[in-house]
């Protein structure tokens, strides 16, 4: 890699603003999964031992509208009031002005802050703003060792419309500049690539979390070991058209499961019943088909599928399943999982494989009746843990390995779903090319 890290930089005494991703997920103000946090620590301690003054900020979720100092309707909702009779508009702007501050509550970083502050021994102030007053009254107070979390970066519209005012305002905390959120790299928002990109901070360098997403990824992709397989799973193939061309092209077998296989079987002539399709694409699948051909790799469909009568509602419901051929599913039945034969099929693969790289689930994992082709996929992995590189990307797949506790079993989860896709389809990722070269 040839971005600049923590370690490429002088760091003393500087005011050194680190984005992370700290999106974590939380239920009634508490965290109830604490491993981004816990990944962000190795670069926030190194900065705190190198003597830095470390700023940190991140997103949390996504508010409805636009909190710093004072609340404010986003211009959509204002539309739609302005809309309103006259007489209902101030009851309207009530009402969503009090579901805004319903969001501040929900979407506060303070519970993060606090966590913090327990793992970093008491040297982690919060402040209640993102650049204004308090901010800044933190900042200033901040001593080298010492951390600030700014809150919210969405609180405030410049974070993802990069206004002037907000961009000056943040890169007045950072001398410095650390980027450790591979979450988010694939955006340009202020704090995750355009303080950069503006030239508001000239010294850029990546935190060790990003230097590993990085170097795990790019080397299985640029140099991976032999056979190379890569798992697509997920609900369409529109989503993932870029990563479907550019794996045939990197990987020897390409292993399709998930809703986006039945456009796949439709475009052989299959029958599919009422599954997920994307009508739009089976001339495309059929060009994947013929790409595979030409290129002499491996194409691998589900040869069974796990279908019901309806979509499970609500997701988690009881449900009453058959299996068929995948080619054969009656008109009124619908897939919503991979068969026990493709299991084997897909087990089989990935145990003759030398690095895999996988994405997506194999069903409705949500219901646990349709977890099972997703949990075999998983395992498959488990499996071959020290003899293949495995790596997953994030979302619904990271997801599925850490609650079936194969977390350790695999050699690299990304903690980012949709940056790891951007990654594999090629493109570049602005949180990353904004960053100083070596
Ligand atoms: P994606 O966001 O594209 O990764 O898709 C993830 C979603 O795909 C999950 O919420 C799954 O429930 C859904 N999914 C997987 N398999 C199927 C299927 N056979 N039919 C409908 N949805 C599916």
């Amino acid at each position: 890699m040839n971005k600049k890290t923590v370690k490429d930089v002088d760091v003393k005494g500087k005011k050194v603003l680190v984005r992370c991703d700290f999106n974590v997920p939380m239920k009634d103000g508490v965290i109830t999964d604490e491993n981004r946090i816990i990944g962000a620590l190795p670069t926030i301690k190194y900065l705190m031992e190198q003597g830095a003054k470390v700023v940190l900020c991140s997103h949390m979720g996504k508010p409805h509208n636009v909190f710093d100092s004072k609340l404010e309707l986003n211009k959509k909702e204002k539309a739609k009031i302005a809309e309103l009779p006259e007489a209902e508009q101030a009851a309207a702007t009530e009402e969503a002005l009090e579901k805004a501050k319903k969001d501040v509550k929900k979407l506060t970083l303070a519970p993060v802050a606090a966590r913090l502050n327990e793992l970093l021994g008491g040297k982690v102030t919060f402040a209640t703003d993102v650049v204004s007053e308090d901010a800044k009254a933190k900042v200033a107070a901040c001593k080298a060792g010492e951390c600030v979390l700014l809150e919210n970066l969405r609180f405030h519209k410049g974070e993802e419309k990069k206004t002037p005012e907000f961009m000056n305002a943040l890169a007045s905390f950072a001398e410095v500049y650390v980027n450790d959120a591979f979450g988010t790299a694939h955006r340009s928002h202020a704090s995750t690539a355009g303080i950069v990109e503006e030239g508001l901070v000239k010294t850029a360098a990546c935190g060790f979390l990003i230097e590993k997403e990085l170097s795990v990824m790019a080397d299985t992709l640029e140099n991976p070991q032999r056979p190379f397989v890569a798992i697509l799973g997920g609900a369409k193939v529109a989503d993932k058209l870029n990563v479907i061309s550019n794996r045939l092209e990197k990987c020897d077998t390409l292993v399709i499961g998930g809703g986006m296989a039945y456009t796949f079987i439709k475009a052989q002539g299959g029958k599919i019943g009422t599954s997920l399709v994307d009508e739009e694409k089976i001339d495309y699948c059929k060009e994947m088909m013929e790409k595979a051909k030409k290129l002499g790799k491996q194409l691998v469909l589900p040869v069974d599928t796990v279908a019901a009568k309806a979509f499970p509602s609500p997701i988690d419901a009881p449900i009453e399943t058959a299996v068929f051929a995948s080619n054969e599913i009656p008109d009124d039945m619908m897939g919503l999982d991979i068969g026990p034969k493709t299991k084997a099929l897909f087990a089989e693969v990935v145990a003759n494989a030398k690095s895999v790289i996988w994405n997506g689930p194999m069903g409705v994992f949500e219901n646990p009746v349709l977890a099972e082709g997703t949990k075999a996929v998983a395992q498959a992995l488990a499996n071959v843990y020290g003899k293949a590189t495995t790596i997953i990307g994030g979302g619904d797949s990271a997801a599925a390995v850490q609650v079936l506790g194969y977390a350790d079993k695999m050699s690299h989860i990304s903690t980012g779903g949709g940056a790891s896709l951007e990654l594999f389809e090629g493109k570049v990722l602005p949180g990353i090319a904004c960053l100083n070269d070596k």
